[in-house]
């Protein structure tokens, strides 16, 4: 297959012998690579926290990328869902724009009286030098709020470089004040959960049938007050590991709390999970409930699981998502539904992760890092691919190529965590994979691994 002679060594296929992929670097200039950018990633990361302000510093467009596009569901305040901009123009870019932060942050106050501002740099911000450290310390002295700034700019590497920056802010945010004390607790943290669809309400309830309290979560349906209290925790559990792991080493650092990697998404990996959290407090209480739990929850979704399972058989997916946590999460809900991984790629994955993902797929499975959307196209007609995993980059190329697209992005509206989560990940997967359209789409033959339509559901 023909591809970019520098992209090679990105691509590699499961064999016997185990390539290490080249990850971790920059993209390829003229690849069309699918990365966001390190704004995107902080983003991502701090855009759930509902009652902070976020305000964007740099041109409007940046300011863009908000909540319509990233949501994610909060059980009171509001304020995260209004994106504001300092909207620099031309004169700001030549002139400076810190002026115009101090007098954006000084109207946003006065008007909103918000709990904790972060304000973002992005590229424009980078290349002329606004000194975001030097506002934002004046502003949080001037009005006692903490306002954080985000060294974002989006040039400055990929997404993840953007998740440090995020965590750098949070951590300033959860950092006491002198003389403040830290009263250690039974509570624990939930770090890498968004609450896209409600999961980090999902979990929490698991948690608390099971006894175990959750302080903060990072940074689903959170608040200013809720995450300055996580120093407090006994346990940190991670789940989105590449957003999530460089502030829970901090945090194990500075605090002392230890961390276990969890997953909430199939049903395997929220059984691990939860006995995982039972044997860290060592209760035997705990760990009768958590068996209680899973056999409840597992009879209420397992006749549909089997069901869905029995028609979606031996289906081919190509998986392609920002993180590897998703990848590696996806690649095990997939197999539980009885469906061939065939293709697996991340935006952001290291060497490691690359090294678990080799190990989870079959035979001729086809792994990529950074892929573009030609490379996407190639791959998935040579694998004969059924479904495409993927966010809303991916989305399109699906669709023009008559391939079923599972949104497994922070645009979507349902939960895919926990058992319910599992539930609508099957559910889902079956009416776009069994949908009678693909039926009507000719393609021409030897277009799809030498087949014109998607096999139909038997
Ligand atoms: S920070 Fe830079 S790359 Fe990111 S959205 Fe703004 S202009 Fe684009």
């Amino acid at each position: 297959m023909e591809f970019l002679e520098e992209r090679k060594n990105s691509i590699t296929t499961k064999g016997r012998q185990k390539k290490q992929l080249e990850c971790e670097s920059e993209s390829i200039a003229g690849a069309v690579s699918q990365r966001a950018c390190v704004y995107c990633g902080a983003r991502v990361v701090l855009n759930p926290i509902t009652d902070a302000m976020h305000l964007v510093h740099g041109p409007i467009g940046c300011a863009s990328y908000t909540w319509d596009i990233r949501g994610s569901l909060t059980s009171g305040a509001d304020l995260f869902r209004t994106s504001f901009s300092t909207d620099l123009k031309e004169e700001d870019i030549i002139f400076g724009g810190e002026s115009k932060l101090i007098r954006a942050i000084d109207q946003l106050v006065e008007k909103y009286h918000p709990p904790a501002i972060f304000v973002y740099s992005t590229c424009v911000v980078g290349v002329i030098g606004d000194d975001l450290q030097a506002v934002c310390k004046k502003a949080s002295k001037k009005y006692g709020i903490p306002v954080l700034p985000v060294e974002s700019s989006g040039f400055i590497g990929s997404k993840v470089v953007g998740y440090r920056a995020a965590c750098d802010a949070l951590l300033q945010l959860i950092t006491h004040f002198e003389g403040e004390k830290i009263e250690k607790n039974q509570g624990i943290n939930f770090l890498g959960d968004f609450n896209l669809g409600g999961e980090a309400w999902i979990i929490k309830n698991y948690l608390q049938e099971i006894g175990v309290q959750v302080n903060a979560v990072f940074t689903g349906d959170s608040t200013v007050e809720e995450l300055r209290k996580a120093p407090s925790s006994c346990l940190n559990i991670v789940q989105c590991a590449g957003s999530m792991h460089y502030l829970s080493n901090k945090m194990a650092e500075l605090y002392g709390i230890p961390s276990i990697s969890v997953s909430f998404f199939g049903s395997q990996s929220i059984e691990q999970s939860l006995r995982k959290i039972a044997d860290f407090f060592d209760d035997q209480q705990m760990k009768a409930k958590v068996e209680i739990l899973l056999e409840l929850e597992m009879k209420r979704v397992k006749p549909a699981l089997d069901y869905y399972r029995q028609k979606l058989q031996g289906k081919k997916v190509a998986i392609y998502v920002g993180g590897a946590f998703k990848a590696i999460s996806l690649i095990s809900q997939f197999k539980e539904l009885g469906m061939e991984v065939v293709m697996t790629g991340t935006q952001t994955g290291k060497k490691e992760d690359y090294a678990v993902i080799h190990d989870l797929l079959d035979e001729g499975a086809v792994i990529v890092d950074d892929t573009n959307p030609a490379e996407l196209e190639k791959f998935m007609l040579a694998q004969g691919v059924e479904l495409l995993a993927g966010g809303v980059k991916e989305r399109l190329l699906a669709y023009k190529l008559g391939i079923a697209f599972l949104d497994h992005n922070h645009d979507r509206k349902e939960a895919l965590a926990g058992f319910e989560g599992a539930f609508n990940f099957a559910q889902e997967i079956f009416t776009t994979v069994c949908s009678p359209v693909w039926q009507h789409l000719d393609r021409g033959e030897d277009v799809f691994n030498g087949k014109s339509k998607l096999q139909e559901c038997s």
